[in-house]
Parts: C-alpha cells; structure tokens; sequence
C-alpha cells in the first residue's frame, strides 16, 4: 500500500478535499485503484450531531456512517463506496483509546497521547486502507489521506506526530506528502506573494514532515520566478510545485494536474515511475467540456433553511448538476428561504415575501430537501402546495417528502390539523409518525441510517420507469419519522400514490402523484449515490421535467426494458443529442443505473 497524506496551510477553504479528490481521479486514470481517509481533527464521534448551516452536510455512506462532506467528493470523483471507518475523529480515536483502557488492555500502564493515541492512529489508518471500496476483491493500491484543518492547529498536532511516524515505518517510496497552500495576490501591486507558504512549510518541517509537492492556490498560474522562490525556500523540486489556479467548475482540477504532470511528481516520490501508463482522462475530459458549454437554463427552487452556506445542499446541488448536464442544461439553482413565502413574512417584511415567491412562480421546478425542526416547515408546505396545484416539477426528499404527504393531507383531504408529530405532537391527524426504532433522548447515530432497500410496489409509474424498471432500489437514509401506515389508504383513495415501500411493505418510501407531470417524493436520499455521469434517477425526471424531456426519457424507458451495459453509453450520456441541447434517441435503458444503486 502507498500513501499520500494532503494537507493544508496558510488558511481553511483552500478546497484540500477537491485537491485530494483531484489527485485521487489522476493516480486511478493511470491505472492505479485508490481508497481514501478523512482525519477531522474534532471531538464529534462523527458529522451526525453538527449542524449543516454551521459545518456542511452531513454525507450518508452505504454503511450508515454519518460523515465529512468530503467523502462525499471523493465517493462522486472516484466512483467508490467509503465506509464510516474511513473518516476518523479525534473523537473516533479516543473512543477507541478509552474503551481499551476500561477493558484494562493497557496492562496498568500510563494512557498517553504519545504513544497510545499516535498509535491507535497509525493503526487505523493501516486498517481501513486495506478495505476495498471499488468492487473488486483486494485492497486498493493507493491510499489518500486527508488531514482537515490547518497545519498548526492544536487539534491537529496529535494527527501530525502519528502521520510524521507513519511516513518513517512505512519508508520512502511508500509515502508522498502534499501541501496545499495559498500564494495571494496583493492588489496594490500585484504581486504573488510566497511567504505565508514558506512559513507554513516551515511548520509542517518543524513538525516533522516534509512535502514532496507543493500545490499552491493562487488566482492565476505561479510566475516562474515565484515557484522558483517557492523552489528555493521550501526545498521542493521546481517540478513538484504545481498551481491549483482558479477554473470555472471543479471538474477541471483533475485536468489542471495532470497538465502540470502532478501524477509524475507523484508517481516518482511512490517509487512507481515508468510502471504506469500516462493518465487516461478522455471521458473526463468530454464531461468537463459538455458543462462549460452549456447555455440553456434550467431554474430549480431550491426551498430550505437557507442560511448562506451552500455547503449544507452540497450532494443536493451536485446532483442536480449531474442530472442537468445529462438533460444538456445549464443549472441555475433559485434558493429561496421557506419561512420568506410564509403569511408572517408578508405582514413583516412585504418585499422578502413577494420576492419569495416570484422566485417560485419562476422556477421551472421546485426541490424541497431534508431537514429537521419545525422552523419553515410551514413555507415548504405552501412550496408543496402550489406546485401540486400548478403542475409544477416537483422533488421532495426525506423531510420534503413528508411536507408532500402533510400538505396532501391538510389540503386534499381537509385534515387541517395534519401534521408530523415532529412539528406538533399533539396533531389529531398524524400523518408523520415516530418511527419506533428512533431514540428521542440520544442524537448520535440513532436514526433509520444508511443503504435500505425499496421495492416498487406500483410498476407503471414514473420513478419505476426512471430507475430503468427495475424490481427494487438501494438508496441511504437518515431519519427518525415515516408516513404513517395506517393513513396510507385514506390518503391513496384521494389520488397520491406509494409506489415504492420497503420490504415490510409498511414503510412508504416513494410517493407520487399520477396526475401530475412530475411530483415524486423518496424517503431517501438519492442524492448520496448520484456521480458525474450517472446521475440519480429521481433527480433526472426532476430536471427532465422541468425543461420538458420527461416523456422523451420516460419513453426510452418504457420502449426499451433491455439490461444496461457501458456500450450504451459514453461516460453516460446519451449517444445523441440535438442541437437545441434536446436529448432525443435515447440509448437503451437507464443509463444513470450502473452501479448506483439499482438492481434488475
Ligand atoms: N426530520 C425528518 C425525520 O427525521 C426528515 C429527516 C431528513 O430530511 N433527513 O424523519
């Protein structure tokens, strides 16, 4: 096993996880299978307990684990199934440490943080490379390691002294360190300005790690003289400094190391020169082509709790991405705040409301995503609401999915004290319920969590056709509510339908509308399995539905029930597309259904 440890310098944001993620599609494009670590050098077990608006997302592995966002990334770059062992906490480590103590493991000695956290580190680490997570029997070649945090937090340091023994037991050859760090420019004068990364090389060194390469984010490529300062003054090779410099979408960071020959400075510190081909990019190539390319908008309204950090949609916006790029449209995402379209807001704030609301009215499809807490539910409601009455495309997940479920209750059956009992335990009419399996006294990992599967109970219906008829789906999961099943039939006797349960055939998962174009909620996440190139199913007939291919898509389905193989694809796109960026002439059968989640 090889190893390559990325970390960051100078300041957090530098998009290390992409930079990791990048380097990762670079060494498999040469022909290498690679696995990855996430180190949060925090206390949290896991992600599951910490606030999205605060952190990111929450990302769902197949396993359950609630963990780092950047899994996420690397799960979509490099097409890979990740384990909740694979991102470690400080409080993972300790844990780990402590119970080992009380069991009296450690044989009356002294627990201390070198050497029995650094080595319960090491071991992890040794541990969890070895798990494949590429569907192939065997570990992986290549392990990347991400260190969150910055080079010189006090978090980190117990992370960086395992990592500095770590780079000696396993050798040179064996272990290529990469340091992400910033080259700013200062306006005045211009200038690209090398000393925040000299000082923070200068940690790292003092810390007992040396970089093989310097990967330095900076607006416009490093000036010659300049990476020869950095050269200088940092000891590492001309060759090994490359500019990760401002692009327009991420999906070109792949593309912009290998122009700079990354994979060969890397190559060369794993001892693996001239033993691998030069890296095969061409269908990352095209995708990233197709993206830059496109014009014709597709307006999504993306109704949440929407504080200001993208990050907490994050697998959401990417899949909305994926499925656009697959319908040919440029994806234009219209957040808008649901407490914004709530009848308080238009006594209050008269303008944010009417704003609000414009933004929907204009949207070519509504998407409500997950959440918790009643805050807003409200306006996610009216969201629901006036898409079911205006035909408008719309996407409910997990917590939208309920809304859907609510608001159909409340306004189509006239229960108008339906509710989730998460939002009014008291309701005469709960249509949500506690799921019994939840703890309400516990938060950490005592949700419905991770790949459960759904069967179509229903066969003619639009998600069904869209996961490529298959019998049944795996998708991730996280929550504590579900419709309740004794509603189920006094709701389906009024026009919506469950076309998707899960093997007890008491738990909804797949909600829709038949007389509507497109109004489909999952109880799951499908948005954790979408990847560049194989977007989710659900998420296509959303952006399909929205600029008006549903039926084109629909009817290569429905025309061809053939299994899916790669030639029916290119990097999975249809064969053909018109000018006017209309996808017609489908290829057989789902193409989005390889490998994500769907079994014939
Ligand atoms: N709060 C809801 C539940 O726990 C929805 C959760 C979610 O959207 N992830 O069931």
């Amino acid at each position: 096993m090889k190893y390559v440890l990325v970390t960051g310098g100078v300041v957090s944001g530098l998009g290390k996880g992409v930079t990791a993620s990048s380097i990762g599609v670079v060494l498999k494009a040469c022909g290498l299978r690679v696995t990855s670590i996430k180190i949060d050098p925090y206390l949290n077990t896991d992600a599951g307990t910490m606030s999205p608006f605060e952190h990111g997302e929450v990302f769902v592995l197949d396993d359950g684990g609630e963990v780092d966002l950047d899994l996420g990334n690397y799960e979509r770059f490099l097409d890979i199934k990740l384990t909740r062992d694979n991102n470690i906490t400080t409080g993972k480590i300790y844990q780990f440490v402590i119970d080992k103590e009380r069991r009296g493991d450690y044989l009356g000695k002294t627990v201390q943080v070198v050497p029995h956290i650094t080595d319960a580190i090491q071991e992890w680490i040794e541990r969890v490379a070895l798990i494949p997570v590429d569907g192939r029997e065997g570990p992986a070649d290549v392990c990347v390691i991400e260190l969150g945090g910055t080079i010189g937090d006090i978090e980190s340091m117990p992370f960086i002294e395992a990592l500095g023994q770590f780079s000696y037991r396993v050798g040179p050859g064996n272990f290529c360190l990469i340091h992400v760090s910033l080259v700013p420019v200062l306006n005045v004068v211009g200038e690209q300005k090398t000393k925040p990364t000299q000082h923070s090389v200068r940690g790292l060194r003092g810390l007992g790690l040396t970089p093989n390469i310097l990967a330095c984010r900076s607006a416009l490529p490093l000036d010659d003289n300049v990476k020869a300062k950095l050269s200088q003054f940092c000891h590492v090779p001309l060759a090994n400094i490359v500019t990760l410099y401002d692009v327009p979408n991420i999906w070109h960071i792949p593309l912009l190391l290998r122009d700079q020959k990354a994979h060969n400075a890397i190559l060369r510190a794993l001892n693996l020169q001239g033993k691998l081909r030069e890296p095969m990019l061409e269908d990352w190539t095209k995708m990233v082509k197709i993206c830059d390319s496109l014009h014709d908008p597709v307006r999504i309204a993306m109704v949440g709790k929407y504080t200001g950090l993208s990050d907490s949609y994050l697998s959401v916006l990417k899949a909305l991405l994926h499925a656009s790029v697959l319908c040919r449209r440029k994806l234009v995402v219209d957040w808008v705040t649901s407490t914004d379209l709530e009848d308080t807001t238009a006594q209050e704030a008269p303008d944010v409301h009417e704003a609000a609301w414009n933004l929907l009215k204009d949207a070519d499809g509504v998407l409500v995503p997950g959440g918790f807490g009643d805050r807003g539910v409200q306006g996610k409601i009216l969201a629901a609401k006036y898409a079911r009455e205006n035909n408008k495309p719309y996407l409910g997940i997990c917590l939208g999915m309920q809304i859907a479920v609510i608001e159909f209750a409340q306004n189509v059956l006239n229960l108008q004290d339906a509710n989730s009992t998460e939002f009014d335990p008291n309701t005469k009419n709960p249509c949500v319920i506690f799921m019994p399996e939840g703890s309400k006294t516990h938060m950490g990992g005592t949700m419905r969590l991770g790949s459960r599967r759904t069967y179509f109970s229903v066969k003619d219906c639009k998600s069904a056709k869209l996961y490529g008829n298959v019998a049944y789906v795996d998708e991730r999961h996280r929550h504590r509510y579900e419709v309740n099943p004794d509603l189920v039939a006094k709701l389906e006797r009024c026009g919506i339908a469950f076309v998707g349960k899960d093997e007890s055939g008491r738990r909804m998962e797949i909600v829709e509308l038949p007389s509507h174009p497109y109004y489909v909620g999952v109880q799951f996440h499908p948005e954790f399995k979408s990847r560049p190139g194989k977007p989710s199913a659900v998420f296509v007939g959303l952006i399909a539905a929205s600029c008006g291919q549903l039926d084109v898509h629909l009817k290569s389905k429905g025309d061809n029930n053939l299994p899916q193989t790669k030639q029916n694809t290119r990097n999975g796109f249809p064969a053909k597309v018109c000018q006017n960026g209309h996808a017609k002439n489908l290829p057989n059968g789902a193409y989005y259904a390889n490998g994500n989640g769907v079994h014939a």
